[in-house]
C-alpha cells in the first residue's frame, strides 16, 4: 500500500509540478484503505478543500490506477500519525464536523489541548498565498526609477536573511511594481532554495487571520505557524496604521523571526518615517534593514515596459502608439497594462492590426481623463522653436512683431491648453499684466479666424503640445 501511495504521489508530483505540488499536495498523507475507499489525511480544512476540488478526480483515477478495489478516495482533515513512534491522539481542534466532533467539543476548550505538540511546526500551506505566476523577475522591466529596488530584491532572492538586507522594506505609489517585485522574489526563493518556507500576504490578510485566530481562541497556533516560515513578506503594511492590536502581533513576528535569522520583506505606499500612525518601536525596526523605493516611471521606463509587455503578447504595436500610451497615461504601470491589453484584445477581436487611428479609438475614453498636462514652460519651448526664437525671447520685454506674435501665441495655448489663470498666464510671460494675455488671447482667436496659414501653424503646434 505505502508503495502505491509513493507512485501516486510521484505520478501526481510530475503532472503539476514541483511548485504546486509543495504549495498543496506535498502534506498529504495516507491514514489507509477503508473498505473501497482511500483515506488521505491533510492538516487544514481550506487544503482539504481545495485539494479535493483541484486533484480529487485525479486521485481517485491514480487510486484506480494501483489498485482496482479502490473506488473513491476521502481526505479527511487530521494530522498525521507521527511516524515510527506511538500513535499520536488525533488532532481534535482540527478534526472536521463529524464522528469525533462530540468528543472534540469536550475536549477542545483548552488552549493546551487545542494545540497539541507538534515538531517544529510546517508551515500550513494555506499561509501561502498563491502567487502570480506572471510576477516574476523576468518580467519586471528594469529603469532608472526602480532599479535599486530591483537589485536589493534580486540580492534577497539569492541570499536570503543577509545583514544589511534585512528586513528588506519596498515603497513606492500605487501600481509600480512593489507587488510585482515581492512575488518574483518569493518565486526565485522556491526555485533556487526549495527547501526554504516562503510566506506571503498582504498586511489586511494578516490581520484578518489574527483577528480570526483571536476569536477562536487559536493565537498559539498563528503565532508558531508564522514563525516557522523562513522568509515571511507582508504586502501594503499601510493597512496596518491604526490597527494596534495587529500592529502589536507583527511587531513580536517579526522581532522573532529576524531573531532567528530569517528574512522579512515589507511593502508599503510610503517610506518608514512617513508612515504616520505606525508605532514608533516598530518603524525604527522596519527602517533597520534595507529601505527602497520605486519612483514613479519615466517615460523611456514607460516605453521599456510597452515594448516588453506587447512583445510578451505577441502583438505588433507600431512604435507611434507605444510612444501615444507613454506619453499620456503617466499615472502607474498597472493603468499603462490596461490600456495596453485593451489595444491587443481589440486587435484580437477583430483581426485588425493596432494602429494610431484604432489606438485612438479604442482608447479615447482613457486618453481624455489623461489629458497631457502642459506646462506653461513647455508651451514657450515649443512656440519659440517653432518660430526660430530663443526661449528668453517668450518673456522678454521686446515688442518687435516677429517676437510678439508668438508669444501672443504661446499666451493663447496657455489659455486653451492648461487650468492656469489669466494673471498666473502673465506672471510667467515676463510679469506682464492678465490684461496683456486676455488681449493676446482674443487676438490670436481672431487672426485665425482671417487667416488660414495662421491658423494652421497655430492648430499644428497644439497638436504638438497635445500628443
Ligand atoms: P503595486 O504593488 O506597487 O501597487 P504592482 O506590483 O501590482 O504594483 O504592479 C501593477 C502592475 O504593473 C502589475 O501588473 C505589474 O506586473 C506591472 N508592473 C509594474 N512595474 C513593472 C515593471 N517594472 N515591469 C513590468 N511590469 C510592471
Ligand atoms: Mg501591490
Amino acid at each position: 500500500m505505502a508503495a502505491c501511495w509513493a507512485r501516486i504521489r510521484a505520478r501526481l508530483r510530475d503532472e503539476v509540478g514541483e511548485v504546486e505540488y509543495r504549495s498543496w499536495l506535498r502534506q498529504m498523507t495516507l491514514a489507509g484503505i477503508e473498505g473501497d475507499e482511500a483515506v488521505i489525511l491533510l492538516p487544514t480544512r481550506f487544503l482539504r478543500d481545495w485539494v479535493n476540488s483541484h486533484y480529487g478526480d485525479r486521485l481517485r483515477a491514480l487510486w484506480q490506477g494501483e489498485d482496482v478495489m479502490v473506488r473513491r478516495v476521502d481526505i479527511r482533515v487530521a494530522q498525521p500519525a507521527m511516524a515510527g513512534g506511538p500513535e499520536a491522539p488525533p488532532d481534535f481542534a482540527l478534526a472536521e464536523p463529524g464522528g469525533m466532533q462530540g468528543l472534540a467539543e469536550s475536549l477542545a476548550p483548552s488552549p493546551s489541548l487545542r494545540m497539541p505538540e507538534r515538531p517544529a511546526a510546517e508551515p500550513r500551506s494555506d499561509w501561502v498565498v498563491p502567487l502570480e505566476a506572471r510576477f516574476t523577475f523576468d518580467t519586471f522591466v528594469v529603469g532608472k526609477p526602480n532599479e535599486f529596488a530591483h537589485a536589493c530584491a534580486r540580492r534577497v532572492a539569492e541570499r536570503p536573511a543577509s545583514p544589511g538586507f534585512n528586513p528588506l522594506f519596498l515603497y513606492g505609489g500605487v501600481g509600480l511594481g512593489k507587488t510585482h517585485l515581492m512575488h518574483a522574489v518569493a518565486w526565485a526563493i522556491r526555485e533556487l532554495q526549495p527547501a526554504r518556507t516562503v510566506a506571503y500576504m498582504s498586511a489586511e490578510k494578516f490581520m484578518y487571520r489574527f483577528i480570526a485566530a483571536l476569536r477562536s481562541q487559536n493565537t498559539m497556533e498563528f503565532k508558531e505557524t508564522l514563525r516557522a516560515v523562513d522568509v515571511l513578506m507582508i504586502d501594503d503594511l499601510q493597512f496596518l496604521i491604526g490597527k494596534d492590536n495587529t500592529q502589536e502581533e507583527f511587531f513580536h513576528t517579526f522581532n522573532a523571526l529576524v531573531d532567528q535569522g530569517k528574512q522579512i520583506v515589507v511593502s508599503a505606499d510610503k517610506s518608514p518615517s512617513d508612515l504616520s500612525g505606525i508605532e514608533d518601536r516598530l518603524r525604527t525596526r522596519l527602517g533597520c534593514g534595507m529601505v527602497a523605493d520605486i519612483h514613479a516611471t519615466t517615460y523611456e521606463l514607460r516605453i521599456s515596459i510597452l515594448q516588453a509587455k506587447a512583445a510578451a503578447a505577441r502583438v505588433e504595436v507600431p512604435a507611434k502608439v507605444l510612444e501615444l500610451l507613454a506619453s499620456r497615461i503617466t499615472g502607474n504601470v498597472r493603468e499603462l497594462e490596461g490600456a495596453l491589453n485593451r489595444l491587443v484584445a481589440h486587435a484580437g477581436l477583430f483581426g485588425r492590426p493596432v494602429t494610431l487611428d484604432t489606438a485612438h479609438e479604442v482608447l479615447h475614453d482613457l486618453l481624455r481623463a489623461h489629458e497631457r498636462r502642459v506646462s506653461i514652460e513647455e508651451i514657450q519651448r515649443k512656440v519659440a522653436e517653432h518660430y526660430n526664437l530663443r526661449l528668453t525671447d517668450m518673456v522678454s520685454a521686446r515688442r518687435a512683431r516677429n517676437v510678439a506674435r508668438p508669444r501672443q501665441v504661446a499666451m493663447y495655448l496657455a489659455k486653451q491648453l492648461t487650468q492656469r489663470s489669466l494673471p498666473e498666464i502673465g506672471r510667467r510671460f515676463g510679469n506682464r499684466d492678465h490684461t496683456t494675455v486676455m488681449h493676446a488671447v482674443s487676438r490670436v482667436a481672431e487672426l485665425m479666424q482671417q487667416d488660414a496659414g495662421f491658423a494652421e501653424d497655430v492648430a499644428l503646434l497644439r497638436k504638438m503640445l497635445e500628443t
